[in-house]
C-alpha cells in the first residue's frame, strides 16, 4: 500500500490520501462514578488493557487521557514480530500487516577510509529476525496501532471508547479495603483539561487501577514507587520526514556513522515515501529535559544532511518531530504492594508500560514492551473480577513483567553504547566509533529478544513441567506458543495453531497424539479426551460452569500426525455441540501436514505425543505426558476456582 505522496495525512491508512481525515476529537461525556477497572492513560499499555478488558460484557471498565483525543503523529513506529502476534489474538493483525513497512535488511555505513569526509556502505544484512515468528517486524505510526486497539474496543461486546481530555490529579488508595476483593478501594480524582470543561472535578472509585500514564506517570508517584537506575540523558533527535535523496538505501533501515558528525539512524516508514530519522545529539545533563534543549527541526535537517556527505538530503515535510530523551530506569516494584510482599495480598494498583520501565528508543522496545504487559496483566484480572482464578494471579504481574523489563534495561544499555559515537553516559573516554560488527553480533545474539518471541517467564505455578520438555523442545516452557501450520481434518483447510489462541481469556489445551490411533478407545490420546469430558476431577469440568459451552473456559484442540482421520470417528469432545442450538464445532481438530510438519518444526515426540497447555496470553504453561491425567488437574487446581 502507498500513501502520503502528496503530504503525511494521519487517520486511516484503508481511507485514500484525498479523502482520508484524522479523527475528530469525540464528545466529552460524564466519567462513571464507579468501575471495576480503572485504566490511565491510552498510550499502547492503557489501550491494550482496556481492549483485552473490553469482551467481558460482565467486567465495567473505563479509560481515560488527560489529551483531547487520540494520538495522530509520532513516538514509536517499531513493531516487533510479537505485537502483531498479540495484534492477531485481538483479530487485528491483517491490517497491521498490509499497512506495515516489512523490515527485512539493514545496512550500515561508515566515514570512508579513502576519504573520511564521505560516508560508505561497509555492510547490507538480512534482518536477524526473520523467520522467528510468522510476521516480520513492521513499522508503522503508533497512531495507527492504537487506531486499530480503539475500533475493536468499539465494536466489542462492551462498546467501550476512552474518555479524554481528564488528567489524573489524585489517587488515594484505603488500605482498610485492598484486601476484599469486591470493595471499591481506589478513589481517583480528575480534572478537566478542555477549556469548556477547565477545573471541573470528577471522581471515580474502581476495584482496581492500572497506572499506564507514561513515563511521568502519576499513579507511580502516587503509589509512591521509586524508579532505580540511571538517568543520564543521551539525547535524541528524531523526524519523520517526506524526502528526495540519492542516498541509496533510504529504503532499508541504515546505520550511519560519519567521522566528525555523530551518527544517525534511518528507518524507512509505511506507504512507500515516509522516513523516520534518529539523529544522534549531544549527552545532556541529568536534570535538563528534552524539551528545553535549544534544538529546531532545521537543525537536526542540517546535522543529517552533514552526516551523509556527499549524498543530498533534500527534506519537502517534516511530518513530526521531537527531541527524545531518556534515561534507563525501571520501578522497584510494579503494583501497589511493598517489596516482597508475599503472594496472597491481593494489588489493586498496577503501573504499566513506561509508567515502569524508560530506555533509548533505539531497540524499539518501548511500544513494544510496553503492550505486552497488559496483555499479560489484562486475561488475569479479567480471570480474578470474573470469580475464576485466586487473586493471588494478579501478583504474577509484577514478577513476571520486571524481569522481562530488567532484561530490556539491560540490552537497551548494551545496544546504546554501540550506536552512539558520542558518550553515553558523563564518560568522556567511552568509544567514539561505531562498530558494526558487534551491532550485527547483538542482533543476532538478541533477537529473539528484540523481536519479542523469546521473552520468557519464570517457572511458576503457571509455567510449569520443566521435567517434561524434552517432548516438545520446541515449545519453550514461559515463552509464547510458537505458531506452526496445520491441516484442519473437516475441510482440510491450513490453520496456524498459534492464531486459535485469541484474547478471550480462554485456557487452551493442545493435544498433539503419539504414534497411536486416537480413533481407538486404548490411544492414550482417545483417553485423554474422555478424561476431559467425563471425569469428575476434569478441569473443564470442575471449572466450567453448568449451561457454559464446554469450551468457554478451557478450549481443547488436538493435532494428529495420521492424515486419514474422519471427525465422526473421534471422541464427541473434539467436535462438541454449543450455543443454543447445540450445533457441533468442527474447527477443533488437525493433522499434522507433509514437508511442512508442526511434530519436526517443534520437536514434538511423534512416539507420545505431548499436551501443551497455552495461557490466555499465548504462553506456553506447562508441557505434560498423554497420560498425565492427575498433573493436568493439578495444574488448574492450584489457582482457579470451581464453578458452581
Ligand atoms: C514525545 C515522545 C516521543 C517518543 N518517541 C519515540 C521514538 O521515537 N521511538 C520509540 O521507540 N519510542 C518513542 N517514544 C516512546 C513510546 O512512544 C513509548 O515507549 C510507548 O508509547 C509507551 O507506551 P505507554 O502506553 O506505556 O505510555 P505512553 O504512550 O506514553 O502513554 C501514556 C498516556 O498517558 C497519558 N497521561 C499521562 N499522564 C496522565 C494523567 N495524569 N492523566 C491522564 N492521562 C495521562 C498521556 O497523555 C499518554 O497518552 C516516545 C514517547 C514520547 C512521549
Amino acid at each position: 500500500m502507498q500513501f502520503h505522496l502528496n503530504g503525511f495525512k494521519p487517520g486511516n491508512y484503508q481511507v485514500p490520501d484525498a479523502a482520508r481525515k484524522p479523527y475528530p476529537n469525540p464528545p466529552i461525556e460524564d466519567l462513571p462514578s464507579e468501575v471495576d477497572v480503572l485504566i490511565i492513560g491510552t498510550g499502547p499499555a492503557g489501550l491494550t488493557m482496556a481492549r483485552q478488558m473490553s469482551e467481558f460484557s460482565d467486567i465495567k471498565t473505563c479509560i481515560v487521557d488527560m489529551e483531547p483525543g487520540p494520538l495522530l503523529f509520532g513516538r514509536a513506529d517499531g513493531i516487533s514480530c510479537r505485537t502483531i502476534e498479540i495484534m492477531e489474538a485481538f483479530n487485528s493483525s491483517e491490517m497491521v500487516v498490509k499497512e506495515t513497512y516489512q523490515l527485512k535488511q539493514n545496512t550500515f555505513w561508515e566515514p570512508d577510509e579513502a576519504n573520511p569526509k564521505n560516508i560508505k556502505r561497509t555492510e547490507k544484512i538480512a534482518d536477524a529476525r526473520a523467520g522467528l515468528s510468522e510476521f516480520s517486524h513492521g513499522i508503522v505510526n503508533q497512531a495507527r496501532l492504537h487506531e486499530l486497539l480503539i475500533d475493536g474496543m468499539a465494536n466489542s461486546i462492551t462498546n467501550l471508547r476512552p474518555h479524554y481530555s481528564r488528567a489524573l490529579v489524585d489517587m488515594d488508595i484505603d488500605d482498610g479495603l485492598t484486601q476484599d476483593l469486591d470493595a471499591y478501594p481506589i478513589t481517583a480524582t480528575f480534572k478537566r483539561t478542555d477549556e469548556a470543561g477547565a477545573d471541573k472535578v470528577e471522581t471515580v472509585k474502581a476495584r482496581f487501577i492500572v497506572g499506564s500514564d507514561g513515563a511521568r506517570s502519576r499513579v507511580r508517584k502516587s503509589l509512591g514507587i521509586s524508579l532505580e537506575g540511571d538517568s543520564a540523558n543521551k539525547a535524541w533527535g528524531v523526524m519523520d520526514i517526506l524526502l528526495n535523496t540519492d542516498f541509496p538505501d533510504i529504503r532499508v533501515k541504515s546505520f550511519i556513522q560519519s567521522k566528525d558528525h555523530g551518527a544517525v539512524m534511518t528507518i524507512p516508514r509505511e506507504g512507500g515515501y515516509l522516513c523516520r530519522f534518529y539523529v544522534e545529539l549531544d549527552l545532556i545533563d541529568k536534570n535538563t529535559r528534552a524539551s528545553d534543549i535549544d534544538v529546531t527541526e532545521q537543525d537536526l535537517i542540517a546535522k543529517a544532511q552533514k552526516i551523509f556527505h556527499p549524498y543530498t538530503l533534500d527534506v519537502k515535510e517534516v511530518a513530526w518531530w521531537s527531541i527524545y530523551s531518556v534515561g534507563q530506569r525501571i520501578a522497584e516494584r510494579f503494583d501497589n504492594r511493598p517489596v516482597g510482599s508475599p503472594d496472597d495480598i491481593i494489588p489493586r494498583a498496577f503501573v504499566a508500560g513506561d509508567a515502569c520501565h524508560t530506555h533509548s528508543p533505539k531497540g524499539g522496545w518501548g511500544l513494544n514492551t510496553s503492550l505486552p504487559d497488559t496483555f499479560n496483566l489484562g486475561w488475569k484480572m479479567a480471570s480474578v473480577l470474573q470469580g475464576r482464578s485466586d487473586p493471588k494471579l494478579l501478583s504474577t504481574y509484577s514478577t513476571e513483567r520486571r524481569k522481562v523489563a530488567q532484561q530490556l534495561i539491560d540490552a537497551d544499555k548494551e545496544l546504546s553504547k554501540l550506536v552512539a559515537t558520542r558518550p553515553t553516559t558523563g564518560d568522556a573516554s567511552e568509544q567514539a566509533k561505531i562498530d558494526t560488527a558487534e551491532i550485527e553480533a547483538f542482533m543476532k545474539r538478541q533477537s529473539g529478544f528484540v523481536s519479542g518471541t523469546s521473552i520468557e517467564y519464570f517457572p511458576s505455578y503457571i509455567c510449569t513441567g520443566q521435567e517434561n520438555q524434552h517432548l516438545a523442545a520446541g515449545y519453550k516452557i514461559g515463552q509464547r506458543f510458537h505458531s506452526a501450520e496445520a491441516t484442519r481434518v473437516a475441510d482440510g483447510r491450513s490453520q496456524h495453531l498459534g492464531h486459535l489462541v485469541k484474547a478471550d481469556g480462554r485456557w487452551r489445551i493442545f493435544l498433539f497424539g503419539g504414534s497411536q490411533d486416537p480413533t481407538q478407545t486404548s490411544s492414550a490420546a482417545y483417553q485423554l479426551i474422555d478424561f476431559l469430558a467425563n471425569s469428575a476431577s476434569s478441569p473443564v469440568n470442575k471449572y466450567t460452569s453448568k449451561g457454559s459451552d464446554i469450551d468457554s473456559v478451557i478450549d481443547t484442540y488436538a493435532v494428529f500426525q495420521q492424515r486419514d482421520l474422519s471427525m465422526h470417528d473421534l471422541h464427541g469432545y473434539l467436535w462438541p455441540g454449543k450455543g443454543k442450538y447445540g450445533l457441533r464445532d468442527y474447527e477443533k481438530v488437525f493433522h499434522a501436514q507433509e514437508g511442512n510438519d508442526v511434530y519436526d518444526l517443534r520437536g514434538i515426540d511423534r512416539s507420545s505425543g505431548c499436551v501443551a497447555i497455552v495461557r490466555p496470553d499465548q504462553h506456553v504453561a506447562s508441557i505434560l505426558p498423554v497420560s498425565a491425567h492427575v498433573e493436568l488437574s493439578r495444574f488448574f487446581d492450584v489457582f482457579m476456582i470451581e464453578q458452581p
